[in-house]
């Protein structure tokens, strides 16, 4: 995650809620509906390895979310002009999602700046060439999926508390998980996000 890395939508600054207590979360099954769509045909094997492990991940992480992925071919890629939180311009591009109460994921090859990707609610794209960067130097691309994806479902009530803003991991006092030679890892953060205790 980095700190340029933020949702287009305007956000107030103070945007964190109350971190909930462990005990207080009952994981209750529940299903999230995800199009992830690509560009060209040749996209279309990394768009399928995108889902794969963005579910697998899911169930890893918070198995009481039941992820249901389709992946399809862009049909109306629009232009997302918008500032950040940070009152800076960006230019990406996104796609809506196929029907009411589904999330959409574009993922693109073409440019979008430095970052890895962008979120806010409801959408959000991820930068081919940054998930190819972070498999060679020995990262995992689904850490860029999950975290974008977590963008698009920001405040929707998951075991009784609102997913956060995904930006928000050290005003909730998370920390990154080293490896010894891996990456930068959330794993701890995107648990609390989607409703899972931090104790299985
Ligand atoms: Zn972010």
């Amino acid at each position: 995650m980095t700190r340029s890395d933020l949702p287009g939508s305007p956000v107030a600054p103070g945007r964190c809620d109350t971190p909930v207590d462990d005990d207080r979360i009952r994981e209750v099954s529940m299903d999230l509906f995800l199009d992830v769509f690509f560009e060209g045909e040749a996209d279309e094997e990394l768009a399928r390895r995108a889902k794969e492990d963005l579910v697998a991940e899911v169930g890893r992480l918070a198995p009481h979310i039941t992820l249901n992925v389709d992946v399809l071919p862009v049909t109306d890629t629009r232009e997302w002009r918008n500032q950040d939180v940070q009152g800076q311009w960006f230019n990406a591009w996104y796609h809506e999602p196929s029907g009411a109460g589904r999330q959409s994921l574009l993922i693109t090859d073409r440019d979008i700046g430095a970052v890895e990707g962008r979120g806010t609610g409801g959408y959000a794209v991820v930068s081919m060439k940054k998930m190819a960067e972070k498999e060679r130097g020995g990262g995992y691309s689904v850490d860029i999926v999950i975290h974008e994806w977590i963008h698009t479902l920001r405040g929707i009530e998951i075991n009784g508390h609102r997913v956060p803003f995904v930006d928000c991991a050290t005003e909730y006092d998370f920390e990154c998980e080293r490896g010894p030679n891996g990456p930068d890892r959330w794993t701890a953060w995107y648990r609390y996000c989607l409703g899972a205790r931090a104790t299985e």
